[in-house]
């Protein structure tokens, strides 16, 4: 049922997501609408606008606190002066996506799957985003001048490598298209024998709950097997409208399962990491990854230490059901490394060891004050 809120947006239809998009938050007009902005935030949104897209939908802004500027959900998706300190070691991939993109979408950089970056767009781009360089960057995407290109190669090159049979959609958030171009690149992927399961990757049930659609669901669930993995990162994004969300996808046989960042001064306790992971439960979505924040320029500042990770992985195992327990990893250019496991020794400058074997230090890849006893 469509309603109308008293939102400032007069024309904005609540429930239905594409009005959302139309009515997302992209000014400081917009922002001052739905919180009291302090003086640092204004000078952030004015400093950051050449630089990085603001997007926020209603509903997200909605969950705001109106007076607490260190509110989670300000956090994640308003603009922040330190997105302009360059922290060393930053870069715009440190997960090495350019080094093993095959075409224009397509990532090949396991050796079973590949992810296929379907846009560059996002309902809210996320200040943390690993891909800031492909989403909210002004200047950046992956795709360049071959934004329009055909799908042709990008198929093409999944039907020429049969090792292939995982493909995750991800982008930018895949669920920002419509249905009708979502279903043409999953049913192509479905022709394609080797290809067991199709992935989206989306934060939609977190930004857009809207978005989940029955439409949506019953498309999704002719092309089984479908997994979607979300990415809540507090517990106050446990709304029950993100609760419908997930359980509609659950009740089409889609199963959600959750990739968390770990963000300095949003989830990096015990407590709220707890909490979050428990309230995951409760709507039936699965912890999955619980990622180390990447060295992306613009984002070093939410990292924590590899150490306050370790701490709060100590303040979950035993203490909750094994299943709420993500894995605690950083993604490199070698793949994911497991941070809670003995392969991390700081003792040994950081070094770290991926699933092949094969070793890194971590003093050339993170900023020094994020490995303990390693400070200039
Ligand atoms: S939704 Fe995902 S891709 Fe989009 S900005 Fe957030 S983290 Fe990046």
């Amino acid at each position: 049922m469509s309603t109308t809120t008293s939102a400032p947006q007069s024309t904005l239809v609540w429930s239905d997501w594409r009005s959302q998009i139309q009515h997302r938050i992209t000014t400081l007009e917009g922002l001052r609408q739905w919180v009291n902005l302090t003086p640092e935030e204004e000078a952030a949104v004015a400093a950051c606008a050449d630089r990085y897209q603001l997007s926020i939908t209603p509903y997200y802004a909605s969950l705001m606190d109106r007076d607490d500027p260190n509110c989670p959900v300000r956090l994640q998706s308003m603009p922040a002066l330190q997105e302009l300190v360059v922290f060393p070691n930053s870069d715009n991939d440190p997960v090495g996506d350019t080094i093993y993109r095959k075409t224009n979408r397509v990532v090949h950089k396991y050796p079973d799957r590949v992810i296929i970056l379907v846009t560059d767009l996002c309902p809210v781009y996320c200040r943390h985003c690993t891909r800031k360089y492909h989403t909210s960057d002004t200047e950046g995407t992956y795709f360049g001048d071959a934004a329009s290109a055909g799908w042709d190669a990008d198929f093409a090159y999944i039907e020429s490598h049969p090792e292939i049979r995982d493909v995750l959609l991800t982008g930018g958030d895949p669920l920002y298209l419509s249905d009708t171009r979502l279903e043409r690149i999953i049913s192509r992927l479905r022709q394609i024998p080797h290809v067991e399961i199709v992935r989206i990757g989306s934060r939609c049930p977190v930004f857009l709950p809207q978005r989940i659609t029955p439409e949506l669901c019953a498309m999704l669930e002719k092309y089984h097997p479908i997994w979607l993995n979300t990415h809540f990162n507090h517990p106050k994004e446990i709304t029950p409208e993100a609760a419908a969300a997930c359980d509609r996808l659950l009740r089409h046989g889609i199963p959600v399962q959750n990739q968390t960042v770990l963000l300095k001064g949003i989830n990096d306790s015990v407590e709220t990491m707890r909490a979050l992971l428990t309230g995951l439960l409760k709507i039936r979505v699965r912890p999955y990854y619980l990622y180390h924040c990447d060295n992306v320029v613009g984002v070093s500042h939410f990292m924590t230490t590899i150490e306050k990770g370790q701490e709060i992985m100590r303040g979950l195992i035993g203490f909750m059901t094994g299943f709420a327990v993500p894995q605690y990893v950083l993604t490199t250019p070698l793949g994911k490394i497991p941070l809670w496991e003995p392969q991390y020794s700081p003792e040994d400058g950081g070094s770290v060891v991926n699933y092949r074997g094969e070793r890194m230090s971590l003093k050339d890849f993170l900023p020094p004050s994020t490995i303990e006893g390693n400070q200039p």
